[in-house]
């Protein structure tokens, strides 16, 4: 579709970022575009139509996304945010990043049960939404489905956080 591949179009690549030898893509003059946003919502929603009741995006570009999905969607929006940043975290999951660890927190206000459409920018490793999977669970909430806006393929992500990840654009 035309709309997705000007989009696509609008991630900037940009070589030794944070670290030297890290291609990092940078999804913030999509973000900037109104057409571009539109698109990429429409189609980041689309497998997963009626199948949840809230969003769940990861901090922090992952909260942008998950906003707009949850609007274009008619349903609310929470955060999965960094350890700390909570003023009532009711669960904590701590996992491996390239260098160190990190650690994602989340409250409980969500109904028992609730259906929840995990949503990031970018899945790299699949530390990050693996994490964010088992946060979900653990707090007694069921993951309906994973979407994320670009995949990087060759970190093979899905094998560490499920291959049902939906990914609007591959690279
Ligand atoms: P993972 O845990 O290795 O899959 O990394 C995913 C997390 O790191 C996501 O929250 C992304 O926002 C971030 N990330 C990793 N690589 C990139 C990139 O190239 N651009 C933007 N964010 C990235």
């Amino acid at each position: 579709e035309a709309s997705l591949t000007r989009a696509e179009s609008l991630i900037a690549t940009i070589p030794d970022f944070p670290e030297p030898g890290i291609l990092f893509r940078d999804i913030t003059p999509l973000l900037a575009d109104a057409a571009a946003m539109r698109a990429v919502i429409d189609a980041m929603i689309a497998p997963f139509s009626g199948t949840f009741d809230v969003v769940a995006g990861v901090e922090a570009r992952g909260f942008v996304l998950a906003g707009a999905v949850a609007v274009a969607a008619g349903v609310g929006t929470v955060p999965i945010r960094k350890a700390g940043k909570l003023p009532r975290p009711a669960a904590s999951v701590s996992y491996d990043l390239e260098y160190g660890q990190a650690t994602i927190e989340m409250a409980d206000d969500l109904p028992a049960g609730s259906r929840v459409l995990l949503v990031d920018d970018v899945l790299a490793t699949g530390g990050t939404l693996l994490a964010g999977r088992q946060l979900l669970g653990t707090l007694g909430y069921a993951t309906a489905g994973v979407a994320v806006l670009m995949e990087l393929a060759e970190l093979n992500g899905r094998a560490v956080c499920g291959d049902d990840v939906h990914a609007v654009f591959q690279v």
